[in-house]
């Protein structure tokens, strides 16, 4: 084996992701070594306990409690603890002493980034994170160089794989969210506390990570809009799959150019919504993740796979490995943060979209001109609407409208379907969903 400098690696965390990180790294070293120009030694694990049972044999003595002394001395980093504390606070002190860090830490980057990247600065230093916006898939990379020179002007991302897999089995199997959700659990798609998953926290942390990088700008974590999918039930699948379309929980992050001469801003959302089957990410199925990505020069581009998984995720943070590896042996300063854009963030009232709305109103002549009326002093103009006859519907006394608008401004819609709500005429609100893709 070629005659390598060698640099000190420190793990911290041995879990799902770490774990398998400890055994690559040993099981592949040379080849690393060789990708890197540098040999890549494992100099500790810090863990909470380190009897517990490891998910793959490591040696005893890798492993400590002792995070901080792991650190000192370090040449690379690597968290994969999760959380927020003690993860920031070992991440700063590898920064400060020097070292490169890699981590996986999406709710860390999405709620202290600023504070990690410009500590980062300060140093010379390098923050690698590309396992943590959509696992295994390479997303960070693409979007920070190799898309630089391009202008990004929307991402849509299925980036939580729970909720594709909750949704793809009530698309498929015509089931109740309860029943996937319950199933899911079991087997171990979903966490006993779904809570991050199912009301979009995960995927708002990433929609935020890829938003800072697409647009330059630093979004913070409460500047995201964020719907979770428990309001999505059978009957709005039905209706999504009879008018052609597939509900998914979307990131969506773009770039807003004001048509009435207003400034450039952003918007970032997550929220479930419709999209043609026919559209690239209607065909990501189960628990895979996908980022569509479009670009004013490269146009449109899809990135697609592993969302998470122990061994799946390693892959991402190894090439973080290799990459700060081959950093550390250049020497000069690392590349930081691109946040100069430092564009606005729109409140979710300025998205325009198209919406697709649904309502149970009253089966009498004249209904159906109230309900546009409604919709047109909302300047809310209708493009498609759909009637299922009185008798057919959960009420037979009501008939169901279905309501597909032309691009509409969110806070016009919002609005009008308050009115409609109290409108004589109308029964119910039955679902009002965003239209995506189209
Ligand atoms: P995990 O299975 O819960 O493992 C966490 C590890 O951190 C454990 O080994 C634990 O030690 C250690 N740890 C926890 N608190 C600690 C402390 N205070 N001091 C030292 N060690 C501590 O987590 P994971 O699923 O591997 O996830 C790790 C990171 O990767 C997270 O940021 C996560 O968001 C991210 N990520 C995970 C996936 C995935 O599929 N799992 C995908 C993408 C990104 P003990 O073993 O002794 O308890």
């Amino acid at each position: 084996m070629t005659d390598y400098r060698r640099l000190r690696v420190a793990l911290l965390g041995a879990g799902a992701v770490g774990s398998q990180v400890a055994a690559l790294l040993r099981r592949h070293g040379d080849e690393l070594a060789d990708r890197a120009g540098a040999a890549l030694d494992l100099v500790g694990i810090g863990v909470r306990n380190p009897d517990a049972p490891r998910e793959v044999d490591l040696p005893q003595e890798l492993f400590t409690t002792d995070a901080e002394h792991l650190i000192l001395g370090a040449d690379i980093v690597i968290e994969l603890i999760g959380g927020i504390e003690p993860a920031r606070e070992y991440l700063l002190q590898a920064l400060n002493s020097g070292a490169d860090v890699v981590t996986a830490n999406k709710a860390l980057l999405a709620t202290h980034g600023p504070e990690i990247f410009e500590a980062a600065d300060q140093v010379g230093a390098s923050v690698y994170y590309e396992a943590a916006a959509a696992g295994a898939i390479p997303i960070i990379r693409p979007l920070r160089d190799s898309l630089a020179g391009d202008r990004v002007q929307r991402i849509m991302g299925i980036v939580n794989g729970t909720t594709n897999y909750i949704l793809d089995r009530m698309d498929h199997e015509g089931s109740e969210f309860e029943d996937v959700l319950a199933d899911a659990q079991a087997l171990g798609y979903a966490e006993a506390d779904p809570t991050a998953d199912i009301e979009g926290y995960d995927a708002a942390q990433k929609a935020a990570i890829l938003a800072s990088l697409a647009f330059h700008t630093a979004v913070p974590l409460d500047a995201v809009h964020r719907e979770g999918i428990t309001s999505i039930d059978k009957a709005m699948m039905d209706s999504a799959r009879h008018a052609g379309y597939v509900i998914k929980l979307l990131a969506v992050c773009e770039r807003l150019t004001g048509r009435d001469g207003s400034p450039e801003s952003i918007s970032v959302r997550v929220y479930p919504a419709l999209i043609p089957r026919e559209h690239p990410l209607a065909s990501v199925h189960g628990a895979n993740n996908a980022v569509f990505v479009q670009a004013e020069a490269a146009g449109n581009l899809m990135f697609y796979g592993a969302g998470a998984g122990g061994v799946q995720t390693a892959s991402a943070v190894l090439g973080d490995v290799v990459s700060a590896a081959r950093r550390h042996i250049a020497g000069g300063v690392g590349v930081g943060e691109s946040t100069r854009a430092n564009l606005p963030v729109s409140p979710i009232d300025f998205v325009e979209t198209r919406y697709q709305v649904t309502l149970d109103v009253s089966d009498r002549p004249g209904v159906l001109a109230s309900v546009a009326g409604i919709l047109s002093d909302g300047d809310v103009s209708i493009a498609t609407v759909e009637q299922t006859p009185s008798g057919t519907g959960e009420d037979p006394r009501t008939a169901r409208l279905v309501i597909g608008t032309h691009i509409a401004r969110e806070k016009n819609l919002a609005d009008t379907v308050e009115r409609l709500g109290r409108s004589d005429v109308v029964e119910r609100v039955v679902s009002v969903l965003r239209v995506e893709g189209d």
